[in-house]
């Protein structure tokens, strides 16, 4: 069985704790609007055209995005990184797109994760079935869950599928005593407005568990926005501005009111 994968990134301190090996898996079942990610959404390989400049010369040149890996090669992956991972308490992250669209190669590769002693993170939208997360949940150490909106129609406007497998698979997660770390994106005009915050705030203080290590809260950004084009969708978010850092420190100290330790940035 293969998995196919869009990108390895080597190094990486802001998928779970120390240093980590992500992997970016692709095909994901939601399309929101201020996805930084594109070209994670489609779940096939695909070719774009990719327009390199050398001073005043431009050349065309077509790039894979996409390749499929057996659970062999992420192991060996890993494998050249052992030190500075177990150096650093770090381990492995199965993100992207979303890892769950993949569960059974996921499955595979986090049993051969922890065979090998990888400490193992899920970054997930949460959007799967119940059973597909019940088998993921003993095989994974940290689950970077997140949420995004608690009402359903603007869950479903913006993100292309309803919240309501997402909030019961969080509940499941938090119930089945997991380690989870929430990522809100704070994304303007959409999720932001005062009324929204305090329901989330409500929803987390009431199904935190002792395991639940932190509200990590994600401004929205453009970056990733040139790559629309590129993959040949539309682009949605034109003037929305990035939340300033005085918003975001704002935000951090409202969301700390739950007791929980709050991050901002990624
Ligand atoms: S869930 Fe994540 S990867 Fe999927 S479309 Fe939304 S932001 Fe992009």
């Amino acid at each position: 069985m293969k998995g196919l994968i869009f990108n390895v990134k080597r190094y990486s301190i802001h998928d779970g704790p120390g240093i980590r090996v992500t992997f970016f898996m692709k095909g994901c079942p939601l399309s929101c609007w201020w996805c930084h990610n594109p070209e994670g959404i489609n779940p096939f390989p695909e070719t774009v055209e990719k327009v390199e400049k050398l001073g005043n010369m431009k050349f065309r040149k077509s790039e894979e995005a996409g390749k499929y890996y057996s659970v062999s090669d992420i192991l060996g992956i890993l494998e050249k990184e052992r030190i500075f991972i177990s150096q650093s308490n770090g381990g492995v992250t199965f993100s992207g797109g979303e890892p769950m669209m993949q569960h059974e190669f996921l499955i595979e590769a986090l049993k051969a994760c922890k065979v090998n002693g990888y400490h193992t993170t899920v970054d997930t939208s949460g959007y799967s079935m119940p059973a597909n997360f019940k088998a993921v949940i003993p095989l994974t150490d940290l689950f970077l869950f997140d949420l995004k909106h608690l009402d359903d129609a603007k869950h479903k406007e913006y993100t292309g599928v309803s919240n309501i497998e997402i909030i019961d698979n969080l509940k499941m997660i938090l119930e089945n005593m997991s380690f989870v770390m929430i990522r809100i994106p704070v994304v303007p005009g959409f999720n932001d407005d005062t009324d929204h915050l305090e329901r989330i705030k409500v929803f987390v203080d009431t199904y935190k568990t002792d395991k639940l290590l932190a509200i990590n809260l994600l401004p929205y950004h453009r970056i990733g926005s040139s790559k629309y084009k590129k993959f040949n969708l539309p682009y949605r978010m034109d003037g929305v501005q990035q939340p300033s850092s005085a918003r975001m420190k704002e935000l951090k100290e409202f969301f700390a009111e739950t007791g929980i330790k709050v991050k901002t940035g990624g």
